[in-house]
C-alpha cells in the first residue's frame, strides 16, 4: 500500500495531511505528486472529478514555494468563485504548518481593494478566477511575472465557460519558464489545444479513461413530456424521502423557477446561479451543505466542481448540450467510494442522445417509469416509520403524556398507528389525488404577440447578462442608431437575447448599422426574428419590464463573460 510519505512529501505538509485525515493517495496524487515533486516538466492530469485533484496539484506546489520570500510564486486559475474559495481553503489547510506561506483568493463580486491590501502584505499563491485577475492585474495589484508554478484547473470548464482569450492573456504576463500544470475531468479538443499551445511537452497523466463517468452511479433516464418535468421531478424526490440532491437546470430563469416552484410545495430547496448576488450564492451553498438546503437546483456554470459529499442523487432536469456537461453533473454524486444514481427527465425525442450518451459514458443508462401514487406513498409512509422507530423517547415527554393518553386511550394500537400514519398519508394522497389531472403549465417563453406585418422584430445578442434591462437598451439603441424615441418599441430583454422592434421601412438602416460591430470585443448580432410570436410578455420577461429577478450585485467579472462561448448564442441557455 502505498502512503503519502513515499511520494517524497516534506514532513510539514505530512503532518497537515494526516490532520486532514487523508490515509492513501488517490490514484491521481500518486501518479502526479512524484513528478511535480521532482521534475521541471509541464503536465496535463485527466481524472474525474473528487479524486483529489486540489491535492495533487496543491501539495507539490506547495512544498516547492519559498514561504521565506513574499514574491508571488504560484498561481492557479479556476473556473468560479466558489472553486476559488473552495481551492484556496484546501491549500490553506495543506499549508497549516508552513509559516509564513500566504494563500490569496482573487474573484469578483467581492472588495477589490481588500484583495490587493491581503496581495500587497505578500501572497506566495494566489488563486483567481480570470475576470477578477485581469482587472486587478490592470490595475497593476497583482505582480505574476515572476511566478513558478501556474496551475489550470476544470481546464475543461474554464474553456467551456469561454475564458480562452482570459486564460491567453494572463498567460502572456507570466515568465516562459514557470512550470504549467493543467488539471481536468475531461479532454475535449479545446484543452488538447491549450496544452499544444501553451505548454512544453507536457508529461500526461490519466486516471481511468478520458472522459468517464464515475461508476459509482447508477444511470437512469424518464421519458415524460416536456410540460411533465415539473411533476417528474416531484414523483423522483418523493420517491426518495431522505433525497440530498441536486437539480441541474439548462437556464437560469428555469433553475430560479423550479427551485421557486419546490419551496412552495413545502421542500427544502434552494436556487444556484449566477443572477444570484455573492451573498445569497453563499447563503445557498451554506445551507446546502448543513443539509438545510436538501435539493439544491442549479445551473451547470455555478454548480461546477462544488465538492459536497454524500449527495445521492442528481436530477437532469434537462439534458445539457454538451456530453462533457453530463459527466460533470453527474460526478457530483458518487463520490469517495458512496453510491449515487444519476437520473436523466426527458422527451420522446431525446433517445438518441441517450444512445450516443452511453457509448462515451462507457456506462448503461437504463430506461426507468416515474413511479406511481402508490409507490410514492409506500415509501413515504415507511420513511415516516422508520423515522418514528429510530427516535429515542424524549426523557421529559413522561410529564406531558397523561393528558395525550386521556385523549387516545380508547384506541388500539393497530388504531393508533392507522391514525398516526393518515396524517402523512391525508396530505400526501390528496396533493397527488389533485395533481394527476392538473399539469404544470408550459413554459411561456415563447408566447405573445407577433410582429405586425408593418412593424419588423428584430433578436440582439445582449441581454440581461450585459447589465442591460429593456430602458437601457432602448436608450443604447436610439443613441447608436439616431433613432427617436418613439422609434424603437417593444423591447424585452432576456438573459443572453433582446428583441426590438421598428417600423418596417428601418430595417435596412438598422440592419446596416449592426454590420461588423463589436463591444468589448464580442460580435454583436441583430438580426429579423422568424419565429412567429417572440415578444414576451411584459410581466414574464425576465429582467425585462416588470424589473423583477435581477440582481445587482453579481459577479459580473466571471458571469459576464459567457456571451463569449458561441455554443451559449441560443435563446435562453444557462
Ligand atoms: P477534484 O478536484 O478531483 O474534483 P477535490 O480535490 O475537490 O477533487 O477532492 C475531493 C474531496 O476528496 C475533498 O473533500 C478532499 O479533501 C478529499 N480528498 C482528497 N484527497 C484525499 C485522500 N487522499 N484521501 C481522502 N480524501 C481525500
Ligand atoms: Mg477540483
Amino acid at each position: 500500500m502505498t502512503d503519502f510519505s513515499s511520494l517524497g512529501i516534506e514532513p510539514m505538509l505530512l503532518e497537515a495531511i494526516e490532520a486532514l485525515g487523508f490515509q492513501t493517495p488517490t490514484e491521481i496524487q500518486k501518479q502526479s505528486i512524484p513528478i511535480l515533486l521532482t521534475q521541471e516538466k509541464d503536465m496535463v492530469a485527466l481524472a474525474q472529478t473528487g479524486t483529489g485533484k486540489t491535492a495533487a496539484f496543491g501539495i507539490p506546489m506547495l512544498q516547492r514555494i519559498d514561504a521565506n520570500s513574499r514574491i508571488t510564486q504560484g498561481l492557479v486559475i479556476a473556473p468560479t468563485r466558489e472553486l476559488c474559495l473552495q481551492i484556496s481553503k484546501e491549500l490553506a489547510k495543506y499549508a497549516s504548518h508552513k509559516k509564513g506561506l500566504h494563500i490569496v483568493p482573487i474573484y469578483g463580486g467581492a472588495s477589490i481593494s481588500d484583495q490587493a491590501k491581503s496581495v500587497k502584505k505578500g501572497a506566495q499563491v494566489l488563486v483567481a478566477t480570470p475576470g477578477r485577475m485581469q482587472d486587478m492585474m490592470r490595475r497593476k495589484m497583482i505582480d505574476i511575472s515572476a511566478i513558478e508554478y501556474c496551475v489550470l484547473d476544470e481546464a475543461d470548464e474554464m474553456l467551456n465557460m469561454g475564458f480562452k482569450e482570459d486564460i491567453t492573456n494572463i498567460l502572456a504576463h507570466t515568465p516562459n519558464d514557470k512550470l504549467t500544470w493543467l488539471f481536468s475531468a475531461t479532454m475535449p479538443k479545446e484543452v488538447a489545444n491549450i496544452a499544444k499551445d501553451f505548454m512544453h511537452k507536457p508529461v500526461e497523466v490519466t486516471v481511468g479513461t478520458k472522459n468517464a463517468a464515475s461508476n459509482n452511479i447508477q444511470h437512469e433516464y424518464y421519458v415524460v413530456a416536456g410540460r411533465e418535468r415539473y411533476s417528474a421531478l416531484k414523483r423522483l424526490s418523493d420517491t426518495h424521502p431522505d433525497i440530498y440532491s441536486i437539480v441541474f437546470c439548462r437556464t437560469k430563469r428555469d433553475t430560479q423557477r423550479v427551485a421557486e416552484k419546490l419551496i412552495e410545495d413545502g421542500y427544502n430547496a434552494g436556487a444556484l446561479h449566477g443572477d444570484l448576488s455573492q451573498n445569497q450564492r453563499d447563503m445557498v451553498m451554506k445551507s446546502f451543505r448543513a443539509k438545510q438546503i436538501k435539493t439544491l437546483v442549479a445551473t451547470d456554470v455555478a454548480a461546477r466542481g462544488i465538492d459536497v459529499d454524500n449527495i445521492t442523487h442528481v436530477i437532469h432536469y434537462q439534458l445539457p448540450d454538451e456530453i462533457e456537461t453530463y459527466t460533470h453533473r453527474s460526478g457530483r454524486t458518487g463520490r469517495a467510494n458512496s453510491q449515487g444514481t444519476s437520473m436523466i427527465i426527458m422527451t420522446k425525442g431525446e433517445i438518441a442522445k441517450i444512445r450516443k450518451l452511453e457509448r462515451i459514458i462507457n456506462a448503461k443508462i437504463s430506461s426507468a417509469s416515474l413511479p406511481d401514487v402508490s409507490d410514492i406513498l409506500t415509501k413515504q409512509l415507511q420513511y415516516l416509520a422508520q423515522q418514528i422507530k429510530a427516535t429515542d423517547a424524549h426523557p421529559e415527554i413522561e410529564t406531558y403524556l397523561p393528558e395525550v393518553n386521556q385523549i387516545l386511550a380508547d384506541f388500539t394500537k393497530d388504531e393508533l398507528v392507522q391514525r398516526l400514519m393518515s396524517v402523512e398519508f391525508t396530505r400526501l394522497h390528496s396533493y397527488y389525488q389533485k395533481k394527476s389531472n392538473a399539469m404544470t403549465p408550459q413554459s411561456t417563453d415563447d408566447s405573445g404577440r407577433p410582429a405586425k406585418a408593418k412593424d419588423t422584430r428584430y433578436t440582439i445578442n445582449i441581454g440581461s447578462r450585459d447589465d442591460y434591462d429593456w430602458k437601457s437598451l432602448k436608450a443604447f439603441l436610439n443613441d447608436f442608431l439616431s433613432m427617436n424615441s418613439g422609434d424603437i418599441y417593444h423591447v424585452d430583454v432576456t438573459d443572453n437575447l433582446s428583441y426590438f422592434n421598428t417600423s418596417t421601412d428601418k430595417k435596412e438602416a438598422v440592419l446596416a448599422a449592426f454590420e461588423n460591430f463589436a463591444m468589448d470585443g464580442r460580435a454583436i448580432n441583430v438580426r429579423v426574428t422568424q419565429k412567429r410570436g417572440q415578444h414576451l410578455d411584459g410581466k414574464q420577461a425576465f429582467g425585462g419590464r416588470s424589473g423583477k429577478g435581477r440582481s445587482k450585485g453579481r459577479d459580473r467579472g466571471d458571469f459576464s463573460r459567457f456571451s463569449k462561448n458561441k455554443k451559449n448564442k441560443k435563446h435562453g441557455r444557462r
